[in-house]
């Protein structure tokens, strides 16, 4: 065998899992379908701006061995996100927080506003079921119907009470004024753009792209012992038990002669007649700046537009509820009778994972495999 590792996809997975295997002296070789390294945290330069072509990844983790970890192969920037919901022109701020209890009832204290919460959370009976319980008992009907309801079933496709209630615990709620997206402990943009990072993660390992692994499996498995793959796990086992579900996304981006389109990197428009779910403005990932310091005169806007996922879209979102996780778990029991063959990441293990979570998971695996 000339290669002791195939690893199929050079997503975050992939390339951490090559970089470490790399280190211990194992011979590594990447086969990617697309053209590009870096998945979908793929960045290019339009107007000297690093524009996020799959949308906005805001670096954030509490792990500090993961972020040292990315830290060593890039500098990240003190980028905090601090995204606003546009409601039919009402301007919110989020995640949920005193700036948003504020807009939303002109409350100004936290007495009032949770008094106000602990009202509306009542129509909820028992433990929440679904996403809309969850949304009302953590925030009440108000910002539900405004900032929520829109934009989810936008995002999703699919009724808030169709949903599972985890989605939405991915946002914070704060009786407080501070409106950073996250609570992780690090957060920050890889300056210079993902691509970078993960250029400079593959370092010296040889890299094939716009090769097609599913399409070539018989010559693939035969030049390395193992093989790491990270692409959709029921598209390696062709969906012979049916496919999982998927969200994509489609972005509209345009070059505008002026400085400041939106003044944030990215705008929520929350109502269900607008058909773009947000507006990402690339340039204030990094300040509205380039690499030296300069302003820049000019701006790229992308409009995002979510759909279900077909067989020729790139996989976003795993829709995690109960009828496509059953599924998984089947597939997943097809993959642990695999012979040498692992899979890894939000497409290898049909899971919503954050890219430091994806990051965090591979270097377990390494722990485990190396
Ligand atoms: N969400 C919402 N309104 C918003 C932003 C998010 O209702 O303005 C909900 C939506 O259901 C979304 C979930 O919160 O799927 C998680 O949002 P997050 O920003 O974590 O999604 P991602 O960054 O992965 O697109």
């Amino acid at each position: 065998m000339k290669y002791d590792y195939l690893i199929v996809g050079c997503g975050l997975y992939g390339a951490v899992f090559a970089r470490q295997a790399a280190d211990k002296g194992k011979k590594v070789l990447i086969v990617e379908k697309r053209n590009h390294i870096a998945g979908n945290v793929y960045t290019e330069k339009v107007e000297g701006i690093n524009v996020q072509k799959y949308g906005p990844h805001i670096f954030h983790t509490n792990n500090k061995q993961v972020w040292n970890y990315v830290n060593k192969f890039v500098e990240f920037n003190r980028f905090t996100n601090l995204p606003v919901a546009n409601y039919k022109g009402e301007i919110y701020s989020l995640p949920f927080s005193m700036f948003t209890f504020n807009k939303m009832w002109g409350c100004t204290t936290p007495q009032e506003a949770e008094k106000i919460i602990s009202e509306q959370r009542k129509e909820v009976q028992g433990v929440p079921k679904n996403l809309e319980e969850q949304a009302i008992s953590l925030v009440g009907r108000d910002i539900f119907e405004k900032l929520i309801k829109g934009y989810t079933e936008k995002q999703w496709g699919r009724d808030c009470k169709e949903l599972p209630t985890f989605i939405i615990k991915r946002l914070p709620v704060r009786f407080v004024y501070d409106n950073n997206y996250y609570n992780a402990l690090y957060q920050g943009i890889a300056v210079g753009g993902y691509t970078k990072l993960v250029k400079n993660m593959l370092d010296g390992i040889e890299v094939r792209l716009n090769e097609d692994y599913l399409k070539k499996k018989q010559y693939y498995n035969s030049v390395a012992d193992k093989i790491i793959y990270t692409g959709a796990i029921d598209a390696y086992f062709e969906y012979k038990l049916g496919t999982l579900q998927y969200r994509t996304v489609r972005f509209e981006s345009e070059i505008l002669d002026i400085p400041n389109f939106q003044g944030d990197a990215i705008v929520n428009y929350t109502d269900k007649e607008t058909p773009w779910t947000r507006i990402i403005e690339h340039k204030w990932f990094e300040f509205g700046k380039d690499e030296n310091g300069n302003e820049l005169p000019k701006t790229v806007i992308s409009k995002e537009f979510s759909k279900e996922w077909n067989i020729e879209d790139e996989p976003y979102y795993p829709v995690n509820d109960e009828k496509n996780n059953s599924l998984y778990l089947k597939y997943k029991e097809l993959a642990d009778k695999e012979q040498n063959v692992y899979f890894g990441g939000r497409l290898g293990e049909y899971k919503y994972y954050d890219m430091d979570a994806v990051i965090e998971s591979a270097l377990n695996f390494c722990k485990k495999e190396l």
